[in-house]
């Protein structure tokens, strides 16, 4: 028998929605599969169900079968309409390893001009967590491990498979000690859970014990199921989901050492304050970890959004991740400093930068500790005058962290990563829910979306991008989008869908002519009313246009007469004033945004914007400087949005500013 419904379990059924719902499952008799799309699995399995990607407000079939189906059906779909009613473990579920997420603020670090750039003895990579830090280099690379690749004598099957339900067991057992402990915090604690369920999960045990079956010893067999459940939720259209790929290694290596009754490499005795360098780091192995003497984490795997990264944020950790194999450039290294806001990592640096780091380190956390206080502050001048101070996020993992440093809503929401992600294109469907969980959190804040910056520099799966001797002159941002409206009409869509939920506001990057603005407004009408036709429920949304080229600048006071807002992108109109690649450290000189021109710049856009009514906005990195600040205020910008860390600080200058006058 069996019964449809809509899901209405908040975000779907991630991991932890996806284990309850299994572990209701498993209390009745009966087989019981969900359907979706024609699909169906076991609901006894939490691997198969996440694999689903079932999605809130999707339709979903529960099928039973077996003496207790009537009831199995009637309690899963109770659980499916009504998900917060009749479960015990609500408490465990307060920290889903979904959130995956940071339950306190990352800690804000000095903003000031950016660390010496990359030399000789320096490596770029993905900025994943803010601060700095110089110490000890602690190399972590714990061997791989490989299965024996021998096949076994059909005598010897029975025990291979029950030494292996037994490493499963102990592995579990291990977990279930470190959640018991109550010191670990809510987001490692929900990470550890996710793992937990992973190894507990028919679909990893299922899998390992057919190919024991077929006479593969028992690592071998771990590693080969390990592998093929880790790429099925590679290729799943889900970000979240992408990233439990790395957590089913883990478990399989953990699972694999009982085995060969090896510890793991022990990060237990990194010395204080060390930098940990690996190739990869297991979201398990960085949990359990002694956080606090960690000073710094350097990783060739992992980008911003990587479970590495979120923990690091998340205990205030500086981290640069994404270096790929120049990490190995590290393994010989006596210290390590790092740069975790511009994503340097500097090889046994010389006196001067050793120095430079220290003061920086030192600086940061005297200044953590007077800042709190800011966090429900609203910024106000002298006559009122309210200043919004916004975040910059790229990603729904920073909601958290936005939100816990006192973030007055979003002012740039970075849609690349949504596209970077994936292997392909993100859904219409699927951005429309990103937005929407943005605008619900932030609401009545403003969330302000830009639509997508991309550039010939950094292609993305499913644009083919031509090949250009200047990418950051060539095929970006909105003249990408606007000559392929197929893509930029999804997006345009799935922010009208998204505005029913909150404030949503949109802008458009790279501007530098009015008519990039007017087609953008037809297209956005064209979406309204095909989203209309189809009796979709829809909103309007204020547009704006982020001021990053010179051509904006000049034009600013026919640009503030077509939109509702202008935000000043420093990071890109210092490059283009100055002429000086942002990216080039040769130049790095040339690029600062205290140069006169580039001043000149913001104030002309000021003045054009304050003339013509609209609000004045910044979300370039110069927003969040304090030395800064207060001229921007002065020039009449009312918004100033930055990386979360720097939030409290920039209330804090303005509030001095108020009394200042
Ligand atoms: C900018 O250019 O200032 C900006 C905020 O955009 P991005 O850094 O993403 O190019
Ligand atoms: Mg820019």
């Amino acid at each position: 028998m069996e019964r449809s419904t809509i899901v209405r379990v908040h975000e779907g059924l991630h991991a932890r929605p996806a284990t309850r719902f299994v572990k209701l499952a498993k209390g009745f008799e009966s087989d019981v599969e969900l359907v979706k799309d024609g699909k169906a699995v076991s609901a006894k399995s939490s691997v198969k169900l996440m694999l689903l990607a079932v999605k809130e407000n999707q339709e979903v079939t529960v099928r039973a079968n077996g003496a207790d189906a009537i009831e199995a059906i009637e309690a899963l779909i109770g659980y499916l309409e009504n998900p917060k009613a009749g479960l015990d473990d609500e408490a465990e579920s307060q920290s889903p390893a979904n959130d995956a997420g940071q339950k306190t603020a990352p800690a804000p670090v000095p903003e000031t001009a950016p660390a010496a750039p990359a030399g000789a003895s320096g490596l770029r990579g993905v900025a994943a967590s803010e601060g700095f830090a110089i110490g000890p280099a602690f190399a972590h690379f714990p061997p791989d491990i490989a299965g024996q690749g021998r096949m076994l004598q059909a005598e010897e099957i029975a025990g291979e498979v029950h030494r292996f339900r037994a490493a499963v067991a102990a592995v579990q057992a291990r977990m279930d000690r470190a959640l018991a402990q109550d010191t670990l915090s809510a987001g490692d604690r929900g990470i550890i859970a996710a793992l937990r369920d992973i190894a507990a999960d028919d679909s990893l045990t299922g899998e390992t014990e057919g190919l024991i079956k077929g006479g593969n010893d028992a690592v071998s067999a771990v590693i080969t199921a390990a592998s093929t459940i880790a790429a099925d939720f590679s290729v799943v259209d889900d970000h979240y989901l992408n990233a439990r790929a790395d957590d089913v290694h883990a478990v399989g290596r953990q699972i694999c050492l009982v085995l060969l009754g090896q510890d793991d490499v022990s990060l237990e005795n990194i010395p204080e304050g060390a930098i940990l360098i690996a190739d990869d780091i297991g979201a398990w192995d960085l949990a359990r970890a002694p956080l606090k003497r960690i000073g710094g984490v350097v990783c060739g795997h992992g980008g911003a959004t990587s479970h590495i990264a979120i923990i690091a944020r998340s205990h205030g950790i500086p981290a640069v991740l994404g270096l790929g194999d120049q990490v190995n450039a590290l393994r010989t290294a006596r210290e390590v400093a790092i740069d975790g806001n511009a994503g340097h990592v500097i090889i046994d640096p010389d006196a001067a930068t050793r120095t430079d780091f220290a003061n920086r380190v030192e600086a940061a956390a005297k200044e953590r500790a007077g800042l709190t206080v800011f966090k429900t502050v609203t910024p106000k001048l002298a006559d009122g005058t309210i200043i919004e101070v916004a975040a910059n996020i790229g990603s729904l993992e920073e909601i958290e962290a936005a939100q816990e440093a006192g973030a007055m809503g979003v002012g740039l929401f970075r849609t690349e990563l949504l596209f970077m992600r994936h292997m392909h294109l993100p859904s219409e469907d699927m951005q429309a829910e990103t937005y929407a969980a943005l605008a619900k959190a932030f609401a009545p804040y403003p969330v302000i979306v830009r639509t997508l910056d991309i550039g010939g520099d950094k292609p993305i799966a499913g644009i083919e991008f031509p090949d250009e001797e200047n990418p950051f002159l060539g095929w970006r941002g909105i003249r990408m989008c606007l000559d392929r409206p197929d893509i930029f009409k999804q997006q345009l869509r799935a922010l009208l869908r998204a505005a029913v939920h909150g404030n949503i506001k949109v802008m458009l990057p790279m501007v530098s002519d009015i008519s990039e603005v007017r087609r953008t407004r037809g297209l956005v009408e064209e979406c309204a009313a095909e989203l209309k036709a189809e009796g979709v429920p829809h909103a309007t949304f204020d547009l704006g246009v982020m001021i990053e080229t010179p051509a904006a600048v000049l034009i600013a006071p026919a640009l503030a007469k077509e939109v509702a807002f202008f935000s000043i992108g420093t990071n890109d109109l210092t490059q283009y004033i100055m002429a000086a690649d942002r990216l080039n450290p040769t130049v790095a000189k040339l690029n600062d945004v205290t140069n006169p021109a580039v001043m000149m710049a913001i104030e002309l856009t000021a003045k054009a914007g304050v003339a013509a009514g609209i609000m004045v906005g910044m979300c370039g990195e110069a927003a969040g400087r304090p030395d800064l600040v207060p001229m921007f205020v002065k020039m009449g910008l009312t918004e100033l949005s930055m990386s979360p860390a720097s939030i409290q600080r920039a209330k804090k200058t303005i509030m001095a500013m108020a009394g200042e006058d």
